[in-house]
């Protein structure tokens, strides 16, 4: 019996989901990585680096520890396993990141602008900023880096300079509706600034009463 079959197959899932609507780029393509934390465990499961997400099957998803060692899995893991490892020692709030490379919330990674805080909804479930985290090449440590200072603001979506997006959540489901929320909000931003008018942002009072994500 696999003890990670469950979290394998949730894993799975939400790829083919992600895959299927366009946060990957393309059917074939495997940009972007999911991962969901083992409770009270050092450990996470994540997609295999260079596979297409269709095709894959349960064994094919990795287990690791936080020091990027194999725990279970025969393929590489993810090229951004250790932004993952990161993220789950520094915010124990998350329990699953679902990494894109989603087209709207792309856009804002070309022009380098944090989302702000712009329907009651979203802020309630993504907090009150989607910031930017500033460019480092794919995999490596100094993109950790970065992404283990920004992630401090304690919201769970932000994009990625010149790459993509990262959606964190308590929960696989989470983090993958956070994947939507982002997708909804940069879309509409996006068309709501090619229009050239003003742009009215939630009031403080509304933010203050939401208070902090959860
Ligand atoms: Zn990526």
């Amino acid at each position: 019996m696999d003890p990670y079959l469950d979290p394998r197959k949730a894993i799975i899932r939400c790829c083919r989901w992600l895959c299927r609507h366009g946060y990957f780029g393309s059917l074939r393509s495997a940009g972007g990585n999911v991962s969901v934390r083992i409770p009270d465990e050092p450990l996470l499961v994540i997609t295999p680096s260079g596979r297409p997400y269709m095709d894959l099957v349960p064994e094919d998803i990795c287990v690791v520890d936080f020091d990027l060692r194999p725990v279970a899995g025969g393929l590489k893991p993810s090229i951004e396993t250790g932004m993952h490892a990161g993220i789950y020692q520094d915010r124990p709030d998350v329990g699953a990141v679902v990494h894109t490379h989603q087209p709207f919330a792309s856009i804002f990674a070309l022009i380098n602008q944090s989302i702000p805080a712009l329907f009651d909804e979203v802020v309630m479930a993504i907090g009150h900023t989607v910031d930017v985290v500033p460019y480092a090449f794919s995999g490596t440590p100094e993109l950790v880096g970065k992404v283990r200072q920004t992630i401090v603001n304690g919201c769970f979506c932000f994009i990625l300079q010149n790459h993509g997006a990262l959606n964190l959540g308590a929960s696989l489901d989470q983090a993958w509706k956070n994947a939507e929320l982002l997708e909804k909000t940069a879309q509409a931003y996006y068309h709501a600034l090619a229009t050239g008018r003003p742009i009215t942002t939630l009031p403080a009072e509304t933010l203050q009463r939401i208070g902090p994500p959860s």
